[in-house]
């Protein structure tokens, strides 16, 4: 956690006073955006990500109750905490805030220590959140996504493609001699040569919607949506020359002086309805081929034709 700015907090009211009254209160410890009006409160909450929204009710246009319906109705935001900030206090208005995803309520005229607790006990709250979110998706040896978010992301990925016939490739691959490399050098260098294979992998893997991940074990695999089937080869060539650049040696490897790794790529046009498990079927074949066909090296199937 940043100790110096510990957050972004939106301000949204349509009086600019009351938004100079709510800096004055916050800005020696976040950073502040404001909004006067909705519209403009959800473009920047979408835009910038606050870590947490100050939203007045009363508003002309879109009131605050509308603002943060459609806050949480987007996926971009929906994480974001809101405090609600209101003259009415109200019971039922309170209530009514609250049902809509608010995580707290404010009442005006504001006094600045309660506003200054309750803002810094919502942004811990959402830095820990973010926190174990992170946490849930990573695989905590390499850094790359678990197993568990590849899946996630597979099944998402694959029928939004297939609207409309998109491609989707997918690289596999396994270290050659693992086993045989833990025997000689010992658990803790497998591990470190694991976690330098998946600096190689964020290395080769170029666009944001490519995903890295550790499939298990010394297995590794990377979604590469709307990529074609050259594209992916020339990724798979990047991975396996990246690792045997390591040059992390490998006295019991068959193959070579150093760590290698065998991959298997496919290409795949995506159709609705279809499984997305069959594409790692198929990358799987390969990948047993290119370890049957000598290791180091990399077996290719495209199922790309229009
Ligand atoms: P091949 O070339 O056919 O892939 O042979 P291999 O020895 O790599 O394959 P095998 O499946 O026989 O062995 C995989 C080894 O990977 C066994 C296991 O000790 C090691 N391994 C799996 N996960 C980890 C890990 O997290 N850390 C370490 N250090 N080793 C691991
Ligand atoms: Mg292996
Ligand atoms: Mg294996």
């Amino acid at each position: 956690m940043n100790l110096e700015l510990p957050g972004t907090v939106l301000i949204v009211d349509d009086e600019p006073i009351n938004i100079a009254v709510m800096t004055d209160i916050l800005e020696e410890r976040y950073e502040i955006l404001f909004a006067t009006d909705g519209a403009r409160a959800l473009e920047l909450a979408r835009t910038a990500q606050p870590d947490l929204i100050l939203l007045d009710v009363m508003m002309p246009g879109m009131d605050g109750y509308e603002v943060c319906l459609k806050l949480k109705e987007e996926r971009e935001t929906v994480q974001i905490p809101v405090i609600f900030v209101t003259a009415m206090s109200d019971v039922d208005d309170e209530a009514r805030g609250l049902e809509l995803g608010a995580m707290d309520y404010i009442t005006k005229p504001v006094s600045p220590p309660v506003v200054r607790a309750r803002v810094r006990n919502q942004i811990e709250l959402k830095h820990a959140r973010d926190q174990l979110m992170r946490l849930a998706v990573t695989d905590g040896l390499t850094g790359l996504a678990n197993r568990r978010h590849f899946d996630l992301v597979l099944e998402k990925e694959y029928p939004r493609l297939a609207r409309n016939r998109g491609l989707l490739s997918m690289i596999l691959f396994d270290v050659d001699h693992f086993k045989a490399f833990n025997d000689t050098y010992g658990h803790l260098a497998g591990d470190d040569c694991l976690r330098r294979i998946g600096g190689v992998v964020l290395q080769a893997i170029t666009r944001a919607a490519d995903l890295g991940a550790r499939y298990g074990g010394e297995e590794f695999v990377c979604i590469l949506p709307e990529t074609g089937h050259e594209g992916a080869l020339r990724i798979a060539e990047r991975i396996r020359t990246g690792i045997h650049a390591l040059e992390i040696p490998h006295a019991k490897s068959s193959v070579a002086k150093h760590v290698t790794a065998s991959l298997g790529v496919v290409t795949v046009r995506c159709i609705a309805g279809r499984s997305p498990l069959h594409v790692v079927a198929q990358a799987d074949e390969q990948l047993y081929s290119a370890k049957s066909s000598g290791r180091n090296r990399i077996c290719a199937m495209r199922f790309d034709a229009p």
